[in-house]
């Protein structure tokens, strides 16, 4: 399996936006994707964004270790380890649900790495029942998925790597909602985000995006899978699509987050759901570790 390189630092000059063919589309609207998937192998997309000021108080507060959480499959956790091990600090990782007796491969790098992992049962991981007794003074706690205000702070960041007035809508997939909520506090009055929910149906989602945006009156716009059966499925369709995309454009996707928001972007703008003269800018929030569990052989990326 391909052993990314982990011991520099997120490049954030590598991010560019790639204009995806209008024969692909099939629609003349232009759609740009915003690839902050190039910025590092694993601490790659959103995750750095959301990280990068956890990480200044960690320094700022002289901690010496970074304790996080996250599922088996988490890009959260993988970007964790690995940027823990890149600023010389110490970490552990809660892990929901029993160990198993293989690692998954997102495990193992993050073991690798020097992560200490604390397998936790599933009720007790989703009440946040987590062994007080662990946690020590100089540890710095990121809650999961990096929920919260450092973390839509440093979401909002991502604005700052494309021309921001040049769209009218910004596209990006969610799990926690912390990059959205990012999003929605950097936009004009003019400017719409869609997010598209990796989950079936999330009915704490948009609580949670309001949240860390008390001050927000405006609209959240989300709508959720409803083709590909849920987190983290995938089908013949998905792979298809995320093949033919890759073919068109050189824009590599995975079947958790960026591949269902592309395939429904597109989808939307194929049904007219975006008025003419519509600007789309689809973010790429990396976390292309999640094809690890994809079966050998049917992506060409
Ligand atoms: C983690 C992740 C998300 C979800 O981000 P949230 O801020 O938790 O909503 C979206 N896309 C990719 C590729 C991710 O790895």
């Amino acid at each position: 399996m391909h052993r990314p390189r982990i011991m520099h630092l997120p490049d954030l000059s590598l991010i560019s936006t790639d204009r995806i063919p209008a024969s692909f589309i099939k629609s003349e609207l232009p759609v740009d994707v915003l690839r902050l998937d190039k910025v590092h192998d694993v601490i790659s997309g959103n995750k750095w964004f959301k990280l990068h000021k956890y990480l200044e108080i960690a320094q700022a507060e002289k901690k010496s270790r970074i304790i996080s959480f996250g599922g088996p499959w988490s890009n959260h956790i993988i970007a964790v380890a690995a940027a823990a091990r890149i600023y010389g600090y110490a970490s552990m990782g809660f892990i929901r649900g029993e160990k198993n007796e293989t690692l998954t491969p997102i495990l193992q790098q993050c073991q690798d790495w020097g992560m200490e992992l604390c397998f936790l049962d599933r009720s007790e991981f989703d009440q946040e029942k987590f062994p007080e007794r662990m946690i020590k003074e100089d540890d710095l706690l990121i809650p999961m998925g990096g929920y919260g205000i450092q973390g839509m702070e440093g979401a909002g960041t991502i604005l700052d790597h494309c021309r921001q007035q040049d769209y009218t809508h910004f596209c990006c997939a969610t799990g926690t909602g912390t990059m959205m909520a990012g999003l929605l506090n950097k936009i004009t009055a003019d400017q719409t985000v869609i997010g598209f929910s990796a989950v079936k149906n999330d009915p704490v989602l948009e609580d949670h995006i309001r949240k860390l945006l008390p001050d927000y009156r405006g609209p959240v716009h989300f709508e959720t899978d409803k083709r590909f059966g849920g987190f983290a499925r995938y089908n013949e369709e998905l792979i298809n699509f995320m093949n033919e995309l890759f073919e068109a454009s050189s824009i590599p996707t995975d079947i958790v987050y960026t591949a269902k928001l592309c395939y429904a972007v597109i989808h939307k703008i194929r049904a007219g759901e975006f008025a003419a003269g519509s600007r789309v800018l689809i973010i790429h929030s990396g976390g292309l570790t999640g094809n690890y569990s994809v079966k050998n052989g049917l992506l060409i990326m």
